[in-house]
Parts: C-alpha cells; structure tokens; sequence
C-alpha cells in the first residue's frame, strides 16, 4: 500500500467530464489499495477570471482581499471532485488549504509555506477517505487566507508530499511531460523521459509553464522525486530528480520562451554609491520580483550618470513602475520607460558545465535570424537573452533546430 499525492491543474478540471475523469483515476488507485491525497487547481480560467473581476473594479485592488477572492476558485474544484468521488461510490473529503494544516507567512498573494501540520489529513486518510485538498492557498498563523503565487498548487502538491512523506508524487496537466520546448510552439520537440532539478528550474524559471518554479525549489530541497504526466492519457510522463552523471552527456536539454516578463528601463540614474542598492530595496519592500538587471558603462553629460534596465514578472509592471516612479526626485534619475513587448530566451543544461562554445553557437543562431539581443544573462547551466516578443518564436525554434532536433 502507497501514499500518493496526485496533483491535478486547471484543464485536468476544466469541467464535469474532467472532474469525473480524475475522479475515475484516483478510483483506480484506490484499487489497489493505495491511500489517495489529490491537489486541485481552480478550474482553468477561473483564476483569471476572478483577476479580472478585480481589475474590472480598480487597477491595484487589496492584497489580503486578492487572497481572499482567488482562494474561492480552489474551493469550488474540491468539492466538486470529492461529489464526483461520492458519485463513484467513494469516501472522499475535501479540505481547504487551513483545513490541511498549510501554515503561510502574512506576504499576501505570494505567501510562503511556513510548514505544514498534516494531522486532519492523516486521520481522514486512515479512516479510508480520498482527501482532496484545495492547491495555492494557506492560513497565517492569525488566520488570514493567504495564496502561494500564480501556479501555486503544485507547492502545495510538492509540500504535502514531502510533509506526509508520500511514496509517489504525480502532477497531472495537460502535456505528456517535460518537453525540450513547447511542442505547441515547436514542432520538433521532444518529451523528456528525465530531467534533472536544476534543469527543471531553470526552465520554469525560463517560463515553461510546465511547473511552478517556487515547487521545483521546494522538491530539490527536500528531495521529494516527482512525476510530470498527462491526465488525459496513460502514458508515462517525465521524472524530476536529482541529477545524475549521464545527464552531462547532453549540452541542451530544453529551450525556452517566458512571455511573461517585462522590461523597466531608468535613464541617467546618478553613478553614485547606494542608488542601485535604494532602488532594489524599493522593489523588495514591495515584494516585486527582479529576475535580469543590467547596468551600463557610466556615461558624462555634467553628472556621472548610468542606464539601468532590470526585469519583473509582466503583473508585477506597474506595482513596479508605481514604486519607481515614486523614487523620481530621491534617486535622481531623468526618467523611466516600462517594455511589455519583451520576451526572455533561454537555452538549459546540465552538459553546459563541461561544454564550451554554448554561448557563441547561441548568439551566432540569432545573429542569423536577424534577432537583437537586449539583455545578457547567465548561470552556470543557462544563457538567456532578452529579445523583441514579436520575434520570440522564430528565434526559439531556430534554437531548438540548432541545438536539439
Ligand atoms: N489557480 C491558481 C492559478 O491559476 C493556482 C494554480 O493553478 O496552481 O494560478
Ligand atoms: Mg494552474
């Protein structure tokens, strides 16, 4: 007998079918006599759907009341897959992210897990239940709903795996797996059979939607080994993991396009000690994500003075612009320029580590293509460039040809 957590996202539940369909899954397990705790996301587009209601009403809505709506969208799939378990003839019990025990800090929309007392869900599940538990959302200490980020539920997954010490840990979406890119955008994509953390986060953090990136970080931490896989077949999906010696052998492992960034650029900041320092303290005071930031060579026009161009997720653009803005007059910049039309590039790899030669064979592929690069970064098993949007999946796919296929 195992404990499994199955974790299911939006299009698994999209609607009754869906709902009914994982339901005849985790039926199937229970079969076989394994113990059953299932992660459900908001139906898809139900998420979004309450966004925009909020955003119908004003631009930069509460935080705590965000937290408070969004966490509905949960609810409603949880207890719509245990009536659908119920209808098989099965114990099922739904759970809120509270219910289950999920304890978050007070950082409302993005709350992190603090940890994670399990009990009710232990009982339930030695009773003989099917405990579905709502994804994304927790509790403060002091009671306040919080949610985990966009794509949250698979921390939730990925935590309660680990917290129960499950056997098996499946996330269940809309693809086969891990792909070398997005098979919708590339045609020659392949599936992963493995893949190592590390890949895996540079990818998510790369923008494959495949997983959230904060859960990946949370697995490799805690070594819980997952399975990405379709819920709309049978087939066997990819395996995250820690790494192992072989997966050198190859340089790429995937390719990948975020959308999801934007661009804010701050002319003629004074090259001064502390401005950088008080502009991203500014941004962290208000929980806003940097990922790329680029500074240039100083330039003199009277002043010493730098352009500094930095990158947050494409929601978090005007929070962003609001808080720089209001820095205007401290820092002493001329002006700034917010660029929604970007997209990040990133090629990933374990096999980088002991390849040289990645980089120009990189550039060399998009200088083909006629594409510009407008940021550069790097780590050690990833390049990733900042382009034009509008050109984002011609130079992708170029990428995948030249590296992959
Ligand atoms: N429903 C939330 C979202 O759309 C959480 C999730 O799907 O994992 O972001
Ligand atoms: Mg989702």
């Amino acid at each position: 007998m195992a404990l499994i957590v199955q974790k299911f996202g939006g299009t698994s539940v999209a609607n009754p079918e869906r709902i009914k369909n994982v339901a005849r899954r985790v039926a199937k397990y229970r079969a076989q006599g394994d113990q059953v705790v299932v992660v459900v996301s908001a139906m898809s587009g139900v998420t979004d759907g309450l966004i925009k209601l909020a955003k119908d009403i004003t631009a930069l809505p509460s935080e705590r009341e965000m937290d408070m709506l969004l966490a509905t969208g949960e609810q409603q799939t949880i207890a719509l897959a245990a009536i659908a378990l119920h209808a098989l003839g099965l114990q099922a019990v739904s759970l809120t992210g509270a219910q289950a025990g999920i304890v978050t800090d007070g950082v409302h929309t993005k709350a992190k897990i603090r940890n994670i007392t399990p009990k009710q869900v232990h009982s339930l599940l030695d009773a003989g239940n099917v405990v579905i538990v709502a994804g994304f959302q927790g509790q403060t200490s002091e009671g306040q709903i919080t949610t985990l980020g966009r794509g949250g539920s698979d921390l939730t997954a990925i935590a309660l795996a680990a917290a129960l010490k499950a056997d098996l840990c499946q996330i269940y979406t809309d693809v086969d797996g891990v792909y070398t890119a997005d098979p919708r955008l590339v045609p020659g994509a392949k599936k992963l059979s493995e893949i190592a953390y590390d890949e895996m986060l540079e990818l998510a953090g790369s923008g494959a939607k495949v997983m959230q990136l904060r859960s990946v970080e949370f697995a490799k931490k805690f070594n819980v080994i997952f399975e990405v896989r379709s819920s709309l077949n049978d087939n066997p999906g990819t395996i995250v993991k820690e790494e192992t010696n072989s997966m050198e052998d190859v340089v790429v492992r995937g390719v990948s396009l975020d959308k999801n960034q934007a661009k804010i650029t701050l002319f003629s900041v004074p090259d001064q000690p502390g401005r950088a320092a008080r502009i991203f303290r500014a941004l962290s005071d208000a929980a806003i994500n940097v990922d790329m930031i680029v500074q240039n060579v100083s330039h003199d026009g009277g002043v010493r003075a730098t352009d500094l161009s930095f990158t947050v997720d494409k929601p978090d653009l005007l929070k962003a612009s609001t808080v720089i803005e209001g820095l205007k007059a401290e820092v002493g910049f001329k002006e700034s320029v917010a660029d929604e039309q970007i997209g990040k590039l990133s090629i990933v790899g374990v096999g980088m580590r002991s390849h040289s030669g990645v980089a120009a064979k990189m550039f060399d592929v998009l200088a083909h293509e006629g594409v510009n690069i407008g940021m550069i970064s790097t780590s050690e098993i990833k390049i990733s460039v900042v382009i034009a949007l509008a050109q984002g999946e011609q130079a992708m796919k170029a990428l995948h040809e030249a590296f992959i296929e």
